[in-house]
């Protein structure tokens, strides 16, 4: 086992949605909300504010969409956590390879989702928390070594985050794909992970002309590898899993193909990453023979840790604010097709 999670069967996706709180910019630009989540699983995108958003809905009018679950704005870190990574968590000490995206317009709630605050730790933090602490009830069974990387892919261009520098060039190995040179930091504790992907988010690429706007152009992959090495008999037992957590681009202008903008946006601000992961996941999704990993960076790196059963999720993040409209709806609309 260890990688390799390619089953001939079509692989099914694990696919949530999260809504976030409405923010105080949206409330003082008096937007209301156009989201409603129902039974913790059934999305409704209804309510209209403007002529515009009238005319739009009226192609969708009272559109539904049903995910494996989704979290509404009162959901908190631990819950959304538990629901979508801890089995991961536990694959990954078998020997799985497990990964989790987040998906979503920039400001949509991503980063909050993966890396969370200090009070309010996300998805990667408390990853990490519950393998640490599943590591030491099963201390007596053998050995657990636990590995973290941080990376991220800008432009095509992958970079180490926690030891920023040159690009780095990827290679085929044993293991997978690796990135060549990628610092491999041994962690021990949860507070020193927490400052360290802080620090690491800083390194994130940030827009020229979006200064204020972090990295909504970049991918963020923490790798985690679990190796475990016990006595049996007179032989040795290794077993290695890998969980990548996966805090992706905004998909706002990656998915902007309109006949009339494309030009313009072709080269400067298509998402090689973003559009050839929609690509893989729809060929796993549809139980294809060949998925185009080589497509891009991003799809290189996660090529031995895609697919399978159950081993990916997707967590879509939505404001539920009636400004936000058209990217909602374009990302519930890629959610569904995940599914
Ligand atoms: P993205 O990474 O998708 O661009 P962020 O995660 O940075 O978006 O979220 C945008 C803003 O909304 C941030 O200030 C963040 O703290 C806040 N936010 C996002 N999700 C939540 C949530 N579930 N609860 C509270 N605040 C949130
Ligand atoms: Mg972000």
């Amino acid at each position: 086992v260890g990688t390799g999670n390619t089953d001939a069967a079509g692989s099914r996706i694990l696919v949530f949605v999260r809504l976030r709180p409405m923010s105080r910019k949206e409330k003082e630009a008096g937007s209301r909300s156009c989201v409603k989540i129902v039974n913790k699983k059934d999305v409704y995108l209804t309510e209209f504010a403007s002529e515009t958003d009238y005319l739009r809905l009226k192609r969708v009018r009272g559109r539904h969409f049903c995910f494996d679950s989704s979290f509404p704005d009162t959901t908190t870190q631990a819950e959304v956590y538990s629901t979508t990574t801890s089995d991961l968590v536990e694959g990954v000490l078998q020997g799985r390879n497990g990964t989790v995206f987040c998906y979503g317009a920039t400001g949509a709630g991503k980063t909050y989702t993966m890396l969370g605050t200090m009070e309010n730790p996300g998805v990667m933090v408390l990853a990490i928390k519950d393998l640490f602490a599943k590591v030491r009830q099963r201390s007596h069974e053998g050995n657990h070594s636990i590995q973290l990387s941080y990376l991220e892919v800008y432009n095509e261009t992958v970079r180490d985050l926690l030891s920023p520098g040159r690009p780095l060039l990827l290679r085929e190995d044993k293991q997978g794909t690796v990135a060549a040179g990628l610092t491999h930091y041994r962690a021990y504790s949860t507070d020193e992970v927490m400052k360290l992907l802080q620090q690491g988010n800083q390194n994130r690429t940030t827009e020229p002309t979006r200064v204020n706007e972090t990295s909504s152009r970049s991918h963020a992959i923490l790798q985690v590898i679990v190796e475990y090495r016990s006595m049996d008999g007179g032989s040795i037992v290794t077993r290695v899993g890998k969980l990548s957590l996966i805090d992706l681009a905004g998909s706002e202008r990656a998915l902007a193909t309109d006949q009339r903008t494309q030009r313009s946006i072709e080269g400067a601000n298509i998402n090689r990453s973003l559009l050839a992961l929609s690509s893989c996941i729809n060929a796993l999704v549809e139980g294809k023979k060949h998925i185009p990993y080589r497509n891009s960076k991003l799809t290189q790196l996660l090529k031995d840790s895609l697919g399978g059963s159950c081993n990916t999720v997707m967590i879509a993040n939505i404001s539920p604010s009636n400004l936000s409209f058209g990217e909602t709806q374009n990302t519930l609309h890629w959610a569904d097709r995940a599914k």
